[in-house]
């Protein structure tokens, strides 16, 4: 078996198949160190303290002898043959599969703008990524984050706590505001305010300009921010690259059935590289998410070892990381026609429209009834 990526994805199908095979020889192949981390803590980790090399929790070479397979670290994969079942790589010669799971995850989005500072924008979707922001942040540093979602969100709150001057451009109205009602999204504007966050709602950056040690960020409004360190939050696209380049059915994502196999045999894919399809007919969708990669591994494991099984997602409801105002977010599925209800404070549903609860969030002290509203969820 062949596993491309060492991210949560990869390492997740890795260690779920050696639970049921301890025998074939597992090849991952990935571009980076291939070091063990959970991701989500990139997005907290200022406040911590923490160096990139301290969000390790455990290192390729543990991992290498944990599971029992072949790593080859640094190694960029530039194609699949699906007709030979080979994958080829830039450094390191090619390699024949039986089985191939992909595991490339996503890459941030990169907005163009004008300016002789256009390029200068970082994001951080990796250990290496949060070591090159780090390292640019002095104290009290001056920062502007583009895009007040989920991530740009996460980033403001842990700047911010951190001693950093926050700034947030984003066209919407006001923070997460495609997946928050409007009183749980001023709540989240106002608690991140309280903690010296400044908005700049409806308008977008439109040109970045390096001026003496300052980078000058224009604003389709007219208006400026002068800062230290611009970060671009305005989310992930699937890496599809290998898929689209071997032929493989893509979408928003590479698209896989309910077994995780894409259009064509013995490929495999999940994380956030990936289209899954859904129990709820006719709903195929991308799931960046911790909790969607757990559920995928354990079945891909169980079909790789000869047991065709579906993917079965339970509701996963997704902690946003804003201490400021802790937040839990059910979202419904996509297509399912209904609206929000404020029930009571700090807690929403959303009805459909035969009335009943089919996603929920949580603000605040209400984050601890989790397990009580995810009761109410019909599927
Ligand atoms: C800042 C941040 C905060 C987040 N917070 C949360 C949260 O609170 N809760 C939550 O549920 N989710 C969160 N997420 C999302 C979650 O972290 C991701 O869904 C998950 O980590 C994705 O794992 P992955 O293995 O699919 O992708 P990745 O971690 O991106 O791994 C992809 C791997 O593929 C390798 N690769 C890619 N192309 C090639 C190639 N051609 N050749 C060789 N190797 C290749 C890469 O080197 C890497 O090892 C967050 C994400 C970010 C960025």
């Amino acid at each position: 078996m062949v596993v491309v990526g060492s991210g949560l994805a990869g390492w997740s199908a890795v260690r779920e198949f050696r639970k049921l095979d301890s025998i074939t020889p597992v090849l991952m192949i990935t571009a980076d160190a291939g070091d063990f981390y959970a991701k989500p803590t990139l997005s907290n980790a200022l406040v911590q303290g923490k160096a990139a090399a301290q969000l390790v929790t455990t290192h390729a070479e543990k991992m290498v002898a944990t599971l029992g397979v072949t790593l080859l670290q640094h190694t960029h994969v530039t194609g699949i043959d699906v007709q030979t079942q080979e994958v080829h790589t830039q450094s390191k010669g090619s390699f024949g599969y039986r089985q191939l799971v992909l595991a490339t995850g996503a890459k941030a989005i990169r907005l163009s703008f004008t300016g002789n500072a256009a390029t200068e924008v970082l994001s951080v979707n990796s250990l290496d990524d949060y070591a090159t922001f780090r390292a640019k942040l002095k104290p009290q540093a001056r920062v502007l984050i583009i895009g007040a979602g989920l991530i740009g969100c996460e980033f403001a709150n842990d700047l911010a706590a951190s001693g950093y001057v926050v700034e947030v451009v984003d066209p919407g109205a006001s923070p997460l505001a495609s997946l928050l009602p409007l009183k749980a999204s001023t709540q989240l504007r106002e608690s991140l305010e309280a903690l010296g966050v400044r908005w700049h709602f409806g308008t977008s950056a439109s040109s970045i300009d390096r001026v003496n040690d300052d980078y000058v960020v224009a604003f389709a409004s007219g208006q400026t921010a002068v800062v230290d360190v611009v970060l671009s939050a305005v989310g992930l696209r699937a890496d599809m690259t290998l898929a689209q380049a071997a032929g493989l059915a893509t979408e928003r994502g590479i698209v896989v059935n309910a077994q995780l196999q894409t259009s064509t045999p013995y490929v495999y894919a999940l994380g956030d590289n990936t289209q899954y399809a859904s129990a709820s007919a006719g709903v195929s969708r991308t799931m960046p998410y911790v909790m969607p990669i757990m559920a995928a591994a354990r079945a891909l494991a169980q079909t790789l070892t000869g047991t065709p099984t579906d993917v079965q997602f339970a509701l996963m409801p997704v902690a946003i990381k804003t201490p400021a105002l802790p937040l839990l977010v059910a979202p419904a599925l996509p297509g399912i026609q209904g609206a929000w209800v404020n029930v009571q404070d700090g807690i929403w549903q959303y009805i459909d429209v035969h009335g009943q609860v089919r996603g929920f969030i949580l603000s605040g002290a209400q984050t601890s009834r989790r397990a009580e509203q995810a009761k109410l969820v019909t599927a």
